[in-house]
């Protein structure tokens, strides 16, 4: 019987060639490589998943392949012994370092206690050091003696989420590569591929769900394709909505419909169709996004009816339509505002549920006030010149053009929001 190797691990990328969507990176270091001028320290930067760990193996593959036309190529042959012991990451000259979990002096001392001695089986020591920003300052400070002067045959590539935590001194002595994020169509087209090879067919908009759920990265979009696959018993074909069942995602439905009623103001429906969704999930922080990611939907397409919305039926799509149609961008923006607004606090609060609930009755709320933008430029301004000068809110601003009004409404939300001051 044949055992299954997750696809995140068996399409992980083994040289430059099979590298998805880094182009510079693999220009550059492939030249380096190939004229013999590579830079002694590296550091890849970007979000989880985009390939840094991978990037940093491949490039000490290409570096110490024991296979001569590895040279002058710079792809590694992957066959050789310091190919596959680098691949397994128990090479004793390639020494992986993991920050997160050894950050403090000694451990590092380790590491530059051990450059002195001569790589074993290849031309170059590398120190691979993953999430480099987690070492401690003494931990930088040990270490940046040894990166102003390395020996000849060292080489050191440092892998970071948040590049803006390692000292500029250690940036500034390493040439420095930002990982990106791969777009929704690179990585539907990556999908594809490998789908194809493994027998397995989604369809397109299952592809477009699963690409926007990975959010750019790479693994993250095989490692939830592997847990669809699983969950439907490896059949061929997989949809949209078997996704969303195996995935335990929220149903678009209920969502769109939920904000219909909260743009609606109608509180009793909008409890209604919360309860319901609660009844079958308790991701409100899921449904604060989902909400949120709608709003955007719906305020890109009112900005323009071209706008392509991505990973939804045609059902969903007409009923986003027709809320684009009918709704002001003002009261998207507000809608946007209340969600952005509350977000944060979500977690922080005793219960979701109550908390949701609450926030259903305050923008509903806000939906049954009258429209701030016409009643600024109407027979009530005076009365609201004087609530906005009891809150300190500039009296110039007031009487100002329609383009300042935007922003006045927006303050004066900010300061009054639900109050009904500013009725
Ligand atoms: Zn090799």
């Amino acid at each position: 019987m044949s055992s299954y190797v997750a696809l995140a691990r068996k399409y992980r990328p083994q040289d430059f060639s099979q590298l998805v969507g880094q182009d510079i990176l693999v220009k550059i270091l492939k030249n380096a490589i190939i004229k013999d001028k590579l830079h002694h320290a590296f550091i890849l930067t970007g979000i989880r998943g985009v390939g840094k760990t991978t990037s940093a193996r491949i490039i000490a593959k290409a570096i110490n392949c024991l296979d001569e036309n590895s040279a002058s190529s710079a792809i590694s042959c992957n066959k050789c012994e310091n190919c596959i012991s680098i691949a397994n990451s128990n090479n004793q000259d390639v020494i992986e370092f993991d920050a997160a979990s050894k950050t403090g002096v000694d451990d590092i001392r380790d590491i530059i206690n051990s450059i002195a001695y001569s790589p074993v089986n290849s031309r170059y020591k590398i120190y691979i050091i993953d999430e480099v920003h987690m070492l401690s300052n003494n931990a930088f400070n040990a270490l940046l003696k040894t990166l102003e002067e390395p020996p000849a045959n060292v080489k050191f590539i440092f892998a970071t989420t948040e590049i803006k935590k390692v000292p500029i001194t250690i940036l500034s002595r390493c040439m420095r590569f930002n990982l990106r994020r791969l777009d929704q169509s690179e990585i539907i087209n990556h999908l594809k591929n490998i789908l194809e090879k493994e027998g397995f067919n989604f369809d397109n908009s299952a592809l477009e769900l699963v690409a926007k759920l990975s959010e750019g990265s790479v693994r993250d979009s095989l490692s939830i394709t592997d847990q669809i696959l699983a969950a439907n018993n490896y059949q061929s074909k997989i949809s949209t909505q078997e996704i969303v069942t195996s995935l335990g995602l929220n149903n678009n439905i209920d969502i769109i419909n939920l904000l219909k009623s909260l743009f609606e103001g109608d509180v009793g429906k909008s409890l209604d169709i919360f309860n319901e969704f609660y009844s079958k999930s308790s991701d409100i922080m899921g449904l604060m996004k989902d909400l949120m990611s709608i709003t955007h939907d719906i305020a890109l397409l009112n900005i323009d009816k071209n706008y392509k919305i991505d990973a939804l039926s045609s059902q969903e799509i007409a009923i986003i339509n027709q809320i684009s149609n009918e709704i002001d961008i003002s009261i998207i923006n507000r809608m946007w505002q209340m969600l952005q607004k509350n977000i944060n606090d979500l977690n922080n609060f005793f219960s979701g549920k109550i908390f949701f609930e609450m926030l259903i009755i305050r923008i509903c709320h806000l939906k049954s006030l009258p429209n701030l933008q016409q009643l600024l430029l109407n027979d009530k301004l005076e009365e609201n010149k004087v609530a906005c000068q009891n809150n300190n809110i500039k009296n110039d601003r007031v009487t100002s053009s329609n383009t300042d009004s935007d922003d006045l409404v927006n303050e004066i939300l900010r300061n009054f929001e639900g109050s009904k001051l500013i009725i």
